[in-house]
């Protein structure tokens, strides 16, 4: 199923969308949903890809919103944003939409919480529900959050579901990486890949999440992050900009100490608060590996005429992506970060 049928990768970003018009960007995607939907196949499983915060879950509900819309054609990809459907859908309240999220407390989607408690198996839960008849209409919309997440008992309870799911009902499933979904997954969803947003989608994007920047600014902080538009929006507030100039001292020492650095990102995600969810301190670490990511590229650059330097920096850089990779699986944060401070400080050569 991922072969010709397969939408386009997401390329350049077209005008910024208004209200109704969905989230930013993801201009190919929605032409491509329009298309399906007006030949009467926007059924099945897709499978949407992109780094966090860039609206997989705004895109899957504004489709859900074109779908189930009292005011709008239901052939056309589009809504009124205000009638009770598209209320109803942006509350997470309609009947014929259901979702399943990851605890935050949780490494992986529980079972239960797919195919019912081992008291109620098969009689309640994501699967059941996505078969059970629409209430309202003769549609269905189901969005899996946190595909990443599936581990492999959650993936396979899922797949009679994703390779012969009822007529009529849409199936998003959301993840970060396409390297993440178990094969099972993949080959029995259409994927669909959404890019971050650049220029002025960038900036509006940031001006949604409460940061005034104008669009190379904006454009910048997202590409440093890795496309991770929620990292990249704590890195421009001025509490993040001040964490970036106290990390970026210990991590351009010649000997950075593995100590103090562990303790100073440490304190950064302890600040949050015990109550903070999980999520949130995931997002917080992953700015400040970002922060050392971007550094270790600007440190290779300036070595450029100092090939001795080169191999110790481009440890550091390596190893500090393959932190941002930990952070989601990763429940223990600690461990995490003291891993990574003193292989930084290893890697340099004495
Ligand atoms: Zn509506």
């Amino acid at each position: 199923m991922t072969g010709s049928a397969s939408p386009p990768a997401e390329t350049a970003a077209g005008a910024s969308a208004d209200a109704t018009g969905g989230p930013i960007g993801h201009e190919t995607a929605k032409r491509w949903f329009a298309q399906a939907l007006a030949k009467g196949r926007l059924s099945g499983a897709f499978l949407l890809i992109g780094p966090p915060g860039i609206g997989k879950a705004a895109l899957a509900k504004w489709i859900a919103k074109c779908l189930f819309c009292e005011r709008t054609e239901t052939a056309s990809l589009t809504c009124c944003g205000q009638c009770p459907a598209c209320v109803q859908i942006e509350a997470e309240t309609h009947p014929d939409l259901v979702q399943v999220r990851k605890p935050a407390d949780r490494a992986f989607i529980p079972i239960d919480l797919l195919i019912g408690p081992p008291d109620n198996r098969m009689r309640e839960g994501f699967n059941r529900d996505i078969r059970l008849r629409p209430f309202r209409g003769s549609r269905k919309v189901a969005i899996l959050h946190d595909a990443d997440d599936l581990n492999e008992e959650g993936a396979n309870s899922l797949l009679k579901t994703l390779e012969e799911p009822p007529p009529d009902v849409a199936i998003f499933l959301l993840g970060t990486n396409e390297q993440r979904q178990l094969p099972t997954i993949r080959s029995r969803s259409r994927i669909v890949r959404l890019r971050p947003p650049v220029g002025d989608q960038a900036a509006e994007l940031m001006r949604r999440r409460g940061i005034e920047c104008d669009a190379a600014t904006a454009t910048r902080a997202i590409e440093l992050c890795g496309g991770d538009c929620a990292a990249a929006a704590g890195m421009l507030t001025p509490e993040g900009a001040e964490l970036r100039q106290s990390i970026l001292r210990y991590l351009t020492a010649r000997q950075i100490d593995p100590v103090a650095l562990a303790g100073t990102v440490a304190g950064v995600i302890d600040g949050l608060g015990k109550s903070a969810v999980g999520a949130v301190k995931r997002d917080r670490l992953r700015e400040v590996l970002s922060i050392a990511v971007d550094s270790f590229r600007d440190q290779m650059i300036a070595s450029a005429n100092r090939p001795e330097r080169l191999p110790a920096i481009h440890y550091r850089l390596d190893r500090s992506i393959e932190a941002i990779s930990q952070v989601h699986r990763n429940a223990n944060q600690t461990t995490l970060i003291e891993c990574w401070a003193a292989d930084l400080a290893r890697g340099f050569p004495a």
